[in-house]
């Protein structure tokens, strides 16, 4: 579990890093909205803490950004205000949460915690990677349009790469997410599952969306390879 804290008043950053990694959390600090900007869209992380007034680029502004290239990260805003109009413009712009400082810590991991239970599950009702969409309500799978049947346990495994579409899912994390238990044993359980939602999903299409990262695991990408 990586989060990334976005936070520039330097003492503040590394009391919330140095807490978070001792509940176990890894922990990457931005000290201004740029660099804050440039990791958010460049790495996977499972929620984003980020303070409002940083220099380089405002909160909001990285907020804006993130939320262009990934809509399902956690965000969780630190404001010094306290003003209801900062709060809802914010929550209407893509943060989940925030906190107005000073905040206790067990503030801010209550949080966190709340929000990696619900998150991303909750986000979206209907995911659409390239011309593959998926209704989270229905349990209805289209490809280019045309529906597609599948059991519950291909709807799962589709659903979890979907909700991680771009990030590379290891057996193991497949295994504990989709059959809800870890059988190490079984591990190639989920190649066998994989190859029948390739059949379903990907045969007769030129655009793979499932791919093999050798040695890692899998993910659904809709980039093109080079
Ligand atoms: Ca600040």
């Amino acid at each position: 579990m990586r989060i990334l804290v976005v936070e520039d008043e330097e003492k503040l950053a590394n009391v919330v890093a140095r807490s978070l990694k001792e509940e176990g959390f890894a922990v990457d600090i931005a000290a201004d909205g740029a660099h804050g900007l440039e990791l958010a869209t460049s790495y996977a992380y499972e929620a984003i803490i980020l303070d409002i007034m940083l220099p380089e680029l405002g909160g909001a502004i990285v907020l804006d950004g993130i939320r262009q290239k990934n809509r399902n990260v956690p965000i969780i805003m630190l404001t010094a205000k306290d003003a209801v109009g900062d709060k809802v413009t914010y929550l209407d712009a893509g943060a989940d949460d925030y906190l107005t400082k000073p905040f206790s810590f067990e503030e801010l991991l209550v949080r966190i915690r709340a929000l990696l239970r619900r998150a991303p599950s909750q986000r979206e009702d209907v995911i659409r990677i390239a011309d593959l969409e998926i209704d989270r309500l229905a349990h209805q799978v289209k490809r280019a349009g045309k529906r597609i049947e599948l059991s519950a346990k291909e709807y799962a495994l589709l659903e979890y790469l979907s909700l991680n579409a771009g990030r590379v899912l290891s057996r193991t994390m497949i295994i504990e997410r989709v059959w809800d238990e870890s059988f190490e044993a079984l591990t190639n359980i989920v190649d066998v599952y994989i190859r029948q939602l390739r059949g379903k999903i990907d045969e007769g299409h030129e655009n793979k969306l499932i791919k093999t990262v050798r040695g890692v695991g899998y993910v659904l990408n809709h980039e093109e390879a080079a």
